[in-house]
């Protein structure tokens, strides 16, 4: 387990990635790591670790070597994953202060027909309700309009 971090039981769900000290904005929390492949890659039980860094390139973060595979997705996150170029790796990286004690969270930047099977229980109040990727949002709101229903 990287200093900083621990995992611990969250609400959102399972397990969670918790900071045990500050971290400032921009600051690298945590390696996100794992075997590369080019497709994404199904675990046992339903569980998603399996995430698009950068198009056509997945990181299945399920080994027990991978700290930061407790952390859950928020539609608010407080970190993002950053991946290194040089080093060849993913990073958790502060987007805004996070204090010890405060959950960590990241967008998993799930496709829309992604979302379909994975509900969100963030809480955050801009909360989708499904786990999408932000840009992806106002998409899965069309989608899931009830017909005949205007909210524009
Ligand atoms: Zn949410």
């Amino acid at each position: 387990m990287p200093e900083g971090v621990e995992n611990r039981p969250s609400a959102i769900e399972g397990a969670g990635l918790f900071a045990t000290r500050d971290f400032r904005t921009g600051e690298r929390i945590a390696p996100y790591s794992g075997p590369a492949s080019s497709a994404p890659v199904a675990s046992p039980d339903g569980k998603v670790f399996s995430l698009e860094i950068r198009p056509g390139l997945w990181i299945d973060g399920s080994g027990q070597d991978n700290a930061a595979r407790h952390a859950n997705h928020s539609c608010d996150p407080n970190a993002e994953l950053v991946w290194d170029h040089k080093e060849g790796a993913g990073w958790l990286t502060a987007r805004r202060e996070i204090l010890p004690g405060q959950e960590i969270t990241f967008d998993y930047g799930f496709s829309l027909a992604e979302s379909l099977a994975h509900p969100c229980r963030c809480g955050s109040p801009a909360c989708a309700g499904r786990i999408i990727a932000a840009p992806l949002r106002a998409a899965l709101r069309r989608h899931l309009r009830p017909p005949g229903t205007r909210r524009d």
